[in-house]
């Protein structure tokens, strides 16, 4: 959860962010809407008179902590009547008006392709008229928007490319929350990225749901890829540092390899999601590639980038999923030797096709089972990944201060690993150079060395 921080006037807007990154550059994006509205911002949920609750909807515990924080929110309302409650984002668009039954508690729904109509929907229920909309679009990308940046640490920016996912995996909900993919004027991500590197920002990372499906056509049929995007981010400053999420292995392609192998301010790290290890179990999931195809993808991220760290995402006890599909998951994970892997058990989600398909039949003690193992597994991966960068030097981006002291900082590598380190004369937003002398389970120990 993330809440912003800038007081003032009339129109005080508290937002509260559940989800994914792109929620959060959601998030920046409403904020930009509104304060153009003349509303500003709230940090305290006391000060608001109106809360937004940007939603998430992938899995049902999501759903259920934004039902805890609207309780939380009636009482407040109860205390100031006038207080305005809108929900956004995706289970806004999974729920619609189902949220807006309750007549004392939500005021304005609205789903992630209709933020420029929130400052109208707004005055509306100021005036005591409850407002939806939930219209998803083919084209809105908020190209034109600027957001305005709710990251405490004025280093690290996302930049939205895209919007949707025409993917289909039978199990997700984004394609219906978020609609179908549409890829954004490559001119104005340029122009936000310049605008941030003004702003001093030293890195930004590139959103999507699937980033390597980018595909920009101009006006005179010029296309644009995911990998020319690359380039043309990386051009605009070598100090700058690129990132981007999420790839997709079915679309992941040589020449974004090649590109990031040309330009070294792009970050050595891809986020690619395997979900199963099983070809049988990838094909109930519709995610387009088999174990042996994925594997194809990794032995050719190893070939071209060999100092490239490889992230992914797991689901364990997905429909008819058999010990024999799970240990494929296992042996797989070992296979690649993932450096880190968020890792969950299947969540049934309703009208997905494989809700209105398959039978969710792996025992949810089966399913906790097979996911701990899987934890256990990636915590070994995790911590060999670890052992093995000590005693080399990594140019770190320095992002903030160690919660366990004000004499250490902390940054990552190219490799998107955090590392923490004596401060020195460093400060935030430095590139240092530091050799690494040990890690723990989540980071690396070093200090900072000379160039
Ligand atoms: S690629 Fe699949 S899992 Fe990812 S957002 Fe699209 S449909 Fe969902």
């Amino acid at each position: 959860m993330t809440t912003t921080n800038t007081d003032s006037t009339n129109g005080r807007v508290y937002i509260e962010t559940y989800g994914c990154q792109m929620n959060l550059n959601d998030s920046e994006v409403v904020a930009s809407i509104l304060t153009a509205n003349g509303y500003h911002i709230a940090s305290d949920l006391a000060d608001a008179d109106v809360v937004l609750i940007n939603t998430c909807s992938i899995r049902e515990n999501a759903e259920t902590r934004v039902w805890g924080r609207l309780d939380v929110f009636r009482l407040q309302k109860k205390k100031k009547p006038s207080l305005l409650i809108g929900v956004l984002g995706c289970m806004a668009e999974r729920l619609k008006d189902k949220l807006l039954e309750d007549e004392k508690l939500v005021d304005i729904v609205v789903g992630p392709d209709a933020y420029r109509e929130l400052p109208v929907l707004l005055r509306s229920a100021e005036e005591g008229q409850k407002g939806i909309n939930v219209l998803l679009s083919r084209e809105e990308t908020y190209a034109d928007i600027s957001p305005v940046r709710l990251d405490k640490n004025g280093v690290s920016a996302y930049v939205s490319i895209m919007r949707g996912c025409n993917n289909m995996c039978t199990y997700c909900v984004v394609p219906y929350v978020r609609g179908a993919e549409r890829s954004r004027n490559p001119e104005t991500i340029l122009r936000e990225v310049k605008e941030l590197i003004d702003e001093g920002y030293k890195e930004v990372t590139l959103l999507g749901q699937n980033v390597d499906s980018y595909s920009w056509v101009d006006d005179v049929g010029g296309r644009v890829s995911f990998s020319e995007l690359l380039e043309k981010v990386a051009k605009t400053d070598s100090r700058l540092r690129v990132r981007f999420s999420t790839s997709h292995p079915k679309d992941l392609s040589d020449e974004v390899l090649y590109t990031m192998a040309m330009y070294d301010n792009i970050c050595s790290h891809i986020h690619l999601p395997v979900q199963s290890g099983s070809s049988r179990v990838l094909e109930l999931m519709n995610r387009g590639y088999s174990r042996e195809y994925y594997m194809g993808r990794v032995e050719a991220i190893r070939k071209i980038l060999p100092d490239t760290s490889i992230s992914t995402d797991i689901i364990s006890g997905f429909c008819t999923e058999t010990e024999v599909d799970h240990d494929q998951t296992l042996t797989l994970m070992e296979w690649v030797g993932y450096d880190f892997a968020y890792m969950f058990k299947y969540s049934e989600r309703p009208n997905t096709k494989a809700a209105r398909r398959l039978q969710d039949d792996v025992p949810d003690d089966v399913k906790t089972r097979r996911l701990t193992e899987i934890i256990e597994l990636q915590s070994k991966l995790s911590e060999k990944s670890k052992r093995n960068d000590v005693g080399k030097c990594f140019e770190v981006l320095i992002e903030g201060v160690s919660k366990k002291s004000t004499d250490q900082l902390y940054g990552r590598t190219s490799q998107n690993k955090v590392v923490v380190f004596p401060r020195e004369n460093a400060k935030i937003g430095d590139y240092v150079n530091v050799e690494i002398k040990d890690s723990t389970s989540a980071t690396l120990l070093g200090i900072i060395v000379k160039k």
